[in-house]
Order: C-alpha cells, then structure tokens, then sequence
C-alpha cells in the first residue's frame, strides 16, 4: 500500500503548518484540527450566535438549525438510525457517567455485576465504581494475556446471569489491543447484559457502525478525531434511552416544571440540562465532514504502515521493547525502556520538538497487570509521515546513547 498521506494535509492543519518542524505523536491523547474545524467555529459565532431552542428570533433558529444538524452528523458518522439516539456530552468521560449515573443507578441492584476488561481507560472503570457502591453491585475485571491482548476464557468465565453491563474499549490508548467486540457482544447479550463500546481511540482510525456493533452504548470525544474539545457524544439504542432517567436537571431537559415537582423532555434534550457546547458540536461535525470526505481505508492503511516502520525500526535498537500486541491494534506502539526512565527519553524528545506520551495513561489497572509503571507512547493521525518516522527513530537512538 501506499503509504504516504496526500501531500497537502499538514497544511490543512494550522498547528502543523505554523510549526514546521514539530512531529506530532501524540495523537491518542488529541488530534491537531484543520483549519475548516476552527472556520466553522468562527463562522458559527459570526453569523449564527444565540442560545438553542429558547427563543424564536432568526438567530436562535439559525443557531437551533446548526446544533441538530451537528446532531444528524453525529448519527450519520455513526450509523445511528436516528438523531434521537445522540446525546452531546463534553466527552467519552462524561458519557460514560451519563450511562452509570442514569442506566446503571435505574438498573443495577444489589448483587448486580458490572464486567469491564483491565484495558480500560479510567473513564470507564470509576463512573462504575461510583454506581456500584451507591447500588451494592459488583464489578468485575476481565483479565489481559502477557501479550497485552485480552484473556477471552477468563472474560467469558465473567459472565453469568448476574452480569447486567459489560464496558469495554474498542481500543486500549494506553498499548493499543483491540479486543474481539463483536464475540465481546454477542456473549454479552446472551448472558441478557447490556453492553457499553468505548469508542475514544477507534473514531479517528475506523469507521465506527453502532448497528453493525450491535452495542447498546456508544461513546466518544470529538477532539481525538479531528474536532474540538468540550465535545463528545454518548449513542444509545433509542428504546433503551427513552427508558433511562435524567441525570442533571436544569433548563432544556424539562417538560413542566412546578414547585410540587417537574415533568422532563423526551431524550435526548432529557439528558443536555443547560445551555450545550453549541459551537463546539458545529466544529466537530465540521470534523466528521472532514473525514468522512476522506479515504478512510487509506488513511487506517498509512497510520498502520507507519506504525510498522516504526515497530521494524526498533527491532534491533537495543534495550527497547515494545509492549502490547503486534496485530489487531490502534495505530500507537507503546515503548518501556530496559536503561532509561520514559520520562527522561520524552524530555529529550522533546528538545527535538517531537511529542509523545509518557506515564500511565489513564490506565494504572493495565499497567500494573502489564508489570510497569510507566510506558512512552507513540500515536499516529492522518498527517503524520514516513520521514516523521525516520527522524523519530534517529532521536531516540541518540537519545538512547545520551542516557545509558
Ligand atoms: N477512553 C479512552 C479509551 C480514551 O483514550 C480516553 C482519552 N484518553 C477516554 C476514554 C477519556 O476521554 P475524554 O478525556 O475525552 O473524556
């Protein structure tokens, strides 16, 4: 395959092109945004400003008009069969407590148990321990193989009919493994559970289907996939949504309110109390646009030949391992370091105007099942490059020297 981006896509990205010589490999934690994501903000805010659905004046209509079509862009993205099943959040986070707080507090009882995988991103390991200690339910983790990829025997023996939710990532952030969702699912329902998909890391580098999924919840941040941040959005089946309660009261989520007690609007507006982040959701439907546009299947092809080049470029360096599978995963290589501290070898990095991750990612549980306390991260977008590769590999060697 070719794996080269079409050559004017840095350009696209003001970031990039006003720094020409950073290398931008952090792409996990968020993307960079290109320039018609930051216009359709400016142009929201210049010709369309007003709160929505509160007034009738042309602003609030226009403005209304922009916000539920960001909402239809969401759901087209995600194959939803309607707009009603996507409720803007600030992000993957608060959907994940969204779900826990309004489903899981309605739901669970005690005795209930929630089972979640040791990929986890925090956010979806303590909205669960907050609903679990509130409903006296349990949680239970699915353990990960030494290879980093998930133990499916020990998943399966989770299940029983006990198990009401399943959460699990499409993508770990922190080494990458993508788990088998769909056996992931499909075992779920048989076991009667619902099943809530992670999909923070997966949007940006797959085409996420919630039909084809087959989930009942979906959820992810607009700024790890080209849009703004403060932006995020929680797709749920509509006949489960319907069902769930709110969560934070306030204006828009209402249908009568009195002092002996208030009445609430259908979802989505039940779950958006307040006023939303309404330009934020012009710009990360501005984002989907952008890659929808794209060759998608290019683009996952050059961040997965990227990887490679760099994952073959670090066999032989020495005292450098990578950690985490080496198929069926996120274009990111995680990296642990047998002489040097990753966070030494980042800083360094660093002053080669090169950035990467370093820590724990949000995932201690992982880390600490992996043996490590701290991983460096490489991740890649659409504009990375090969020659971005090659001068990473140059820098960590000389950095790699420098320390030992
Ligand atoms: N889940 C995963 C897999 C993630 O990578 C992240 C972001 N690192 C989150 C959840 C949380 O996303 P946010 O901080 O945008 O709410």
């Amino acid at each position: 395959t070719d794996s080269r981006p079409p050559a004017p896509m840095r350009n696209e990205f003001p970031l990039l092109a006003r720094n020409p010589g950073l290398i931008y490999l952090d792409n996990a934690a968020t993307t960079q945004k290109p320039a018609c994501v930051l216009d359709a903000e400016r142009e929201f805010y210049e010709t369309a400003n007003a709160n929505v659905h509160r007034a009738s004046h042309r602003l609030a209509v226009a403005a209304t008009g922009a916000f539920e079509s960001a909402r239809a862009t969401v759901a087209h993205f995600l194959n939803a069969t309607t707009p009603n099943e996507v409720v803007f959040t600030r992000g993957t986070t608060e959907a994940i407590n969204l779900v826990a707080r309004s489903w899981g507090q309605a739901s669970l009882r005690p005795g209930d148990e929630i089972v979640l995988t040791e990929l986890e991103h925090h956010a979806n390991i303590v909205p669960w321990q907050f609903v679990a200690q509130a409903t006296c339910a349990t949680i239970r983790a699915a353990r990960i193989a030494r290879d980093g990829t998930l133990d499916m025997e020990h998943f399966h023996s989770l299940l029983s009919p006990r198990t009401r939710l399943v959460g699990c990532t499409l993508a770990s952030n922190a080494i990458g493994t993508m788990p088998p969702i769909a056996e992931i699912v499909a075992a779920a329902h048989a076991h009667g559970a619902r099943v809530l998909v992670d999909a923070a890391q997966a949007v940006a580098h797959q085409p996420v289907d919630v039909q084809a999924l087959g989930a009942d919840f979906c959820v992810f941040s607009g700024h790890k996939v080209y849009g703004p941040t403060g932006i995020g959005a929680l797709w749920a089946r509509e006949d489960i949504l319907q069902a769930m309660p709110p969560w934070q009261g306030g204006g828009e989520m209402i249908d009568r309110v009195s002092f002996a007690g208030s009445t609430f609007a259908p979802a989505p507006a039940r779950f958006e109390a307040g006023t939303p982040p309404i330009a934020q959701a012009v710009g990360l439907a501005a984002a989907l646009e952008w890659l929808i546009q794209q060759d998608r299947a290019a683009l996952l092809a050059h961040e997965n030949a990227l990887r490679i080049r760099l994952e073959n470029g670090l066999k032989h360096m020495p005292g450098v391992q990578i950690v985490g599978p080496n198929t069926d995963k996120a274009p990111l290589t995680a990296l642990r370091f047998a002489h040097a501290h990753p966070f030494d070898v980042a800083q360094f990095l660093d002053n080669h105007d090169i950035a990467v991750r370093v820590g724990q990612h949000c995932a201690q549980p992982l880390l600490q099942a992996l043996g490590e306390s701290s991983l460096l991260r490489v991740s890649f977008a659409a504009y990375n490059t090969e020659d971005e590769i090659d001068r990473f590999l140059a820098a960590l060697e000389e950095t790699l020297e420098l320390l030992a």
